[in-house]
């Protein structure tokens, strides 16, 4: 697999990044996972406003335009014949050539900045949405600024590992008794066909994929209510399931080993999947 890596494209065994890298000592660092669907990156414009948001937040320097970005991005789908999968991306404040907390000056410390591509053929088409996934419900216990999408990710990933001890797919966590997201995920129930999932704020990240099938659904005359739910009333829903870039829009079926609604994929998440990778193969560039 050819990488990127600070301007150059390499064979992977030949990317490296220094050791006093902020994001390997100190998760210095944002991210951003685009998928490719027959080729063409979707929704590459919210990813990279998401980003450009994120670097700002973060007081980071952009180490180029979004126009080069975009020709990056290309370029490795390009060079390494993805027609199904995504790309990742990662910024970091660079390597001052020493550890310390203070952020060190943007004029003599670049960021470091890294691409590569995952295969997955057969992303669009995968059978687990035809059954469905099972959550457990686990303490959100994050720090306070998960609008920002950085690369601590080591509570998301202890949870989906809680998840996979517990015999289930994932995890949702929970914060005052209610939803705020998934390990990776934004959250969602529908009842009486009405589709609810927790408001924005600085609590949970602003997923591209929300933001879309958000869209898609008040386009098709579905009613959205955007507030926050618990457990209890997840399980009491009619459906459940979850939207990311890598996953788009996936059923949740059981949570904490209880069923939702029928135990099977529902239709408002089927119609939204269905939707959501119609439009996003009509607009990806
Ligand atoms: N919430 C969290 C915590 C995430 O990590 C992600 C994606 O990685 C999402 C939500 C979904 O965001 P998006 O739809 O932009 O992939």
């Amino acid at each position: 697999r050819t990488v990127y890596v600070n301007g150059e494209y390499l064979p992977e065994e030949e990317a490296k990044v220094s050791i006093f890298d902020r994001g390997f000592l100190m998760a210095d660092g944002v991210y951003e996972v685009t998928s490719v669907l027959d080729g063409k990156l979707v929704d590459f414009e919210g990813h990279a406003k998401r980003l450009e948001r994120s670097l700002g937040e973060l007081e980071m320097k952009a180490p180029c335009t979004t126009g080069e970005l975009l020709e990056i991005h290309r370029e490795l789908v390009a060079r390494n014949g993805i027609e199904e999968g995504m790309i990742y991306l990662q910024i970091t404040r660079g390597s001052p050539g020493d550890r310390d907390f203070v952020f060190p000056d943007p004029e003599t410390t670049a960021p470091t900045i890294v691409l590569f591509t995952q295969n997955k053929p057969g992303l669009a088409d995968n059978p687990v949405a035809k059954q469905g996934i099972s959550v457990i419900s686990i303490e959100d216990i994050r720090w306070g600024r998960r609008d920002i999408k950085t690369v601590q990710l080591l509570y998301p990933s202890m949870g989906k590992m809680m998840a996979k001890k517990a015999g289930a797919d994932d995890a949702w966590l929970v914060e005052d008794g209610k939803v705020t997201e998934g390990t990776s995920n934004n959250a969602y129930i529908v009842k009486g066909g009405k589709i609810i999932t927790r408001a924005l704020s600085n609590d949970i990240l602003h997923g591209i994929t929300r933001a879309a099938v958000l869209r898609f659904a008040r386009e098709a005359q579905m009613e959205v209510e955007e507030r926050s739910f618990s457990i209890e009333e997840a399980q009491g829903a009619d459906e459940a399931f979850f939207t990311s870039a890598s996953a788009f829009v996936m059923p949740v079926v059981k949570i904490d080993g209880a069923e939702v609604g029928t135990g099977k994929p529902g239709p408002v998440a089927a119609r939204l999947r269905e939707i959501y990778l119609d439009e996003s193969r009509k607009t990806a560039i």
